[in-house]
């Protein structure tokens, strides 16, 4: 559905409306697109005592053809920088006059040697003097560690207190600017998570933590990191599920999309729409199940298997019975969990006792935040959300011995058929109640999906990941 608020205030028109009488102006977000470069420009580098990850983030800025540029705070940058024969210099801080042309595209800020909560004060320090000159739609990522693996409490708080800094600079930044904490364990690869929360495809995802706690392998190409993989999305003929269908094949992946018998001409025009866009030499496949029903799993594995098993689980069908409590029908509580948890189980469960599901690969599920916050009327969906975030924390230390990941993604207001159905003042406030002030996208979603499923994410699991635009609900 169309945001028509957002497309009136950023119209020449709308602007100067917008202007005079004070409204709140939404910018529109840059997202990925074939056609413009992903990365480019100037990063500042901000860091505490004993930054742990210059080498690794030089490595990175030098791939994807970022230069960084050393704030005070990290003056060990230079000589790391003329080690790699990387281009660098010194930022200087921007004055309130300057021109947009100066601005970077992202603040990095490496706080991975912050042992205890006096040496925060580097935090202020750099960000004090930067953000005015971060650009629109520009990029914060911090650079931490696991508090759990730190060996004195010191460092353990003031590792942790990062997550106000980063969650407070989302909310402060506007303008499309995204802020998000990436805590990565000794030997972690930081590689898959820089390069997403650095590009146009984390645009609506902000305030987030992720723990990064293994090495990865980087795929082949980042261009197409899922050349050769195979993937099944569930609720794939709409919505969200065609997005990261369309995606992941995008990214390079063989896709199988599954929908209910009433989706099939969706589902159908769906994968032909994929099969055009990414050609798989017709290996795109759709397959018509409905995940309530008992003999589905084994369904889908003897579908899975014949093409020689799989490498991507994305649970995505979901459904919604509103109704408070005492309204809600038995058969509205039933279908909500079964659908939306119960089956995410069920179909695990055979994939994964079967081996249909290879070693390394990757279960990605759809949560909510309605999941993380609750909400009223929601009480069978929350419930369904809330549990599929435990299944990911209990399971991700079951599956790390076959390499196997498993991370939901909580999406927050997102526009589709579901919430096109909400009473206007509800849809309205989801959309306005977060950091950018606007409703995600699909595709958003999809992204997000598809970063974790990459080979160069082996490295995270157990996590979840909110694409909700850092909304106020769940926070
Ligand atoms: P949607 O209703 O547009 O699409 C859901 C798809 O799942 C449909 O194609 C539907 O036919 C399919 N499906 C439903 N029951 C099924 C079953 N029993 N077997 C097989 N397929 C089935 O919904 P959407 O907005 O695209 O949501 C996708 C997922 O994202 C859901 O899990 C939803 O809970 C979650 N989510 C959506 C939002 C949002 O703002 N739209 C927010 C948070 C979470």
């Amino acid at each position: 559905m169309k945001d028509r608020y957002l497309d009136f205030v950023n119209s020449p028109f709308g602007t100067s409306i917008a202007r005079s009488l004070g409204l709140p102006r939404p910018e529109v977000l840059r997202r990925h697109r074939a056609d413009q470069a992903e990365f480019g420009g100037m990063a500042a580098i901000g860091a505490g005592p004993s930054p742990a990850l210059f080498d690794d983030l030089m490595a990175v800025l030098s791939a994807i053809g970022m230069t960084g540029i050393a704030h005070e705070s990290a003056s060990g940058w230079l000589p790391v920088a003329a080690r790699h024969g990387a281009m660098s210099g010194r930022f200087e801080p921007r004055s309130r006059d300057a021109s947009a042309t100066d601005r970077v595209e992202a603040l990095i800020f490496d706080a991975t040697g912050i042992g205890e909560s006096a040496q925060l004060h580097s935090l202020y320090a750099f960000f004090h003097d930067a953000l005015r000159s971060l650009a629109k739609n520009g990029r914060i990522v911090v650079l931490g560690r696991p508090p759990a693996t730190r060996s004195s409490v010191r460092a353990a708080t003031a590792q942790h207190a990062l997550e106000g800094m980063v969650r407070s600079l989302g909310k402060e930044a506007r303008n499309g600017i995204t802020s998000n904490l990436l805590r990565a364990a000794d030997g972690a690869d930081v590689e898959s998570a820089l390069r997403f929360f650095l590009s146009p495809r984390s645009a609506y995802v902000s305030g987030q933590v992720v723990t990064i706690d293994a090495p990865a392998d980087a795929p082949p190409s980042w261009a197409k990191p899922l050349a050769g993989k195979r993937a099944l999305v569930t609720g794939a003929a709409r919505g969200i599920g065609a997005s990261i269908a369309a995606v992941l094949a995008e990214h390079g992946a063989i896709v199988t999309g599954l929908d209910i018998d009433a989706a099939r001409d969706a589902l159908d025009q769906t994968m032909l729409a994929i099969e055009d866009a990414s050609p798989s030499s017709g290996a795109h496949a759709a397959l018509v199940a409905d995940i309530a029903a008992p003999e589905t799993p084994a369904e889908i594995a003897a579908a899975l298997a014949a093409s020689g098993g799989i490498d991507i689980v994305v649970h995505n069908a979901g459904i919604t019975r509103d109704k408070t409590i005492a309204r809600m029908t038995a058969d509205m509580w039933d279908s909500v969990i079964d659908i939306n948890l119960l089956a995410q189980e069920r179909i695990d469960d055979v994939l994964l006792a079967q081996n249909v599901l290879r070693a390394g690969g990757r279960i990605v599920a759809v949560s909510s935040i309605s999941g993380i916050a609750g909400n009223r009327g929601q009480t069978n969906y929350a419930t369904s959300k809330a549990g599929v975030i435990g299944r990911v924390h209990a399971m991700a230390p079951l599956l790390r011995e076959r390499g196997i990941t498993i991370n939901a993604v909580a999406p927050g207001f997102i526009e589709t058929h579901m919430t096109a159905r909400m009473p206007f003042g509800v849809r309205e406030a989801g959309r306005r109640l977060n950091s950018m002030g606007q409703g995600g996208l699909p595709v958003d979603v999809a992204e997000t999906v598809a970063w974790l499923a990459s080979p160069g994410s082996a490295g995270i699991t157990g996590n979840v990941v909110r694409v909700c635009g850092q909304s106020l609900i769940g926070a």
